[in-house]
């Protein structure tokens, strides 16, 4: 990291910089200081964890904040906090990242079409702007349900065209993100896959937007190496999605870290959204973690519903039902009128 500070600090000014700096990282080595085009410039390396920029900025001499010795580089072109990216979907008329708070529905699975066309609906009129599902899935183990596939994807794209509500469906491997670009309005790369640098590559070739959930165990620092991927492929167009990471806690599947909602917003230009079915992992509480996700900011949603969750083909447990879907969007609504957000 490199903090440019402004031409009329003091010199007071500048050593508490470099006091502040050699506590943070605790190692005088790891902090350099040199002139820059008459700015006082203060490099701080460090071999452990990244330094968090963010103990610097109640400095009011720090001009400019460079972290661009961070494996990435795009990501966090918001050095202010305050620049956002929206992501546009023409075909749906939709905004990701601006005033809106944009929930995504449907099942974890595409299984067939009568019950995904029925899921649809409901999801459209309680006021879901995409439908969710996967065609391809990528199961713990070889002997669950693994997807419909290709038929899947033509199921999706005929419920699009029916109801008006865009697809957001996911990518397990380079060779299919061509075809499931062709259908989707965002790619979907999954947890398992948030390191798989060659899908990534291949997404980052395109320009359709891609949500890139966070790996189960990834730090903010792997995640945003992995969004760099895309967005130095030449894709700007990516959506975070924090789905609970693995921790000590054994009472649900996930850790939701909703924390990390502001983080992202302060170091990152990017959206990010909430996936609270698979970070519980129980119908029963994804109602009140998507009404956190709204309430800390987040700007969307990515959330598991299902006719007949016992009969679900996977991830059953935590789909929640059209009422309970029905009644969450009505305090969704309640909440986002109070907070001046649409939906
Ligand atoms: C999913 O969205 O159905 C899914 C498999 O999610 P994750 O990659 O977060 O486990
Ligand atoms: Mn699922």
């Amino acid at each position: 990291m490199r903090l440019i500070i402004s031409k009329d600090a003091t010199a007071g000014d500048i050593s508490s910089v470099i006091s502040l700096a050699r506590e943070l990282t605790d190692d005088p080595g790891a902090v350099a200081v040199e002139t820059r085009d008459g700015h006082m410039v203060v490099s701080v390396t460090s071999n452990g964890d990244p330094i968090d920029p963010i103990a610097f900025r109640s400095l009011g001499c720090i001009e400019t904040i460079d972290e661009s010795y961070l494996p990435y580089r795009l990501a966090i072109q918001n050095a202010t906090g305050t620049e956002r990216f929206k992501i546009e979907l023409p075909s749906i008329q939709a905004t990701i990242g601006g005033d809106d708070f944009v929930v995504m529905a449907g099942p974890c699975a595409v299984e067939d079409e009568t019950d995904l066309l029925e899921i649809a609906r409901i999801a459209v009129a309680a006021g879901a702007r995409l439908l969710r599902g996967g065609a391809y899935k990528p199961r713990t183990g070889p002997y669950s349900f693994q997807g419909i596939g290709e038929e899947g994807l033509e199921m999706l794209s005929r419920v699009r065209n029916e109801t008006g509500l865009g697809i957001i469906t996911e990518a397990m491997e380079p060779a299919t993100v061509e075809k499931v670009s062709g259908v989707a309005d965002i790619v979907q790369i999954g947890s398992r896959n948030m390191q798989n640098f060659p899908l990534l590559k291949e997404v980052g070739m395109g320009t359709v937007p891609v949500l890139l959930k966070r790996g189960m165990s990834a730090t903010l620092e792997e995640w945003l190496g992995a969004a760099e991927y895309i967005l130095d492929g030449g894709n700007p167009n990516v959506i975070l999605c924090e789905r609970g990471i693995r921790t000590f806690s054994r009472h649900s599947r996930h850790t939701l870290d909703i924390g990390v909602v502001p983080v992202i917003h302060e170091r990152t230009h990017l959206p990010i959204i909430i996936d609270p079915s698979h970070a519980t992992g129980a119908a029963s509480r994804v109602p009140s973690m998507a009404k956190a996700a709204l309430a800390s900011g987040a700007d969307g949603l990515l959330i598991e519903i299902h006719p007949n969750p016992e009969r679900a083909k996977s991830d059953g447990f935590q789909a929640i039902t059209f009422d309970q879907f029905d009644k969450l969007m009505d305090e969704l609504k309640k909440i986002a009128t109070a907070l001046g957000v649409g939906i």
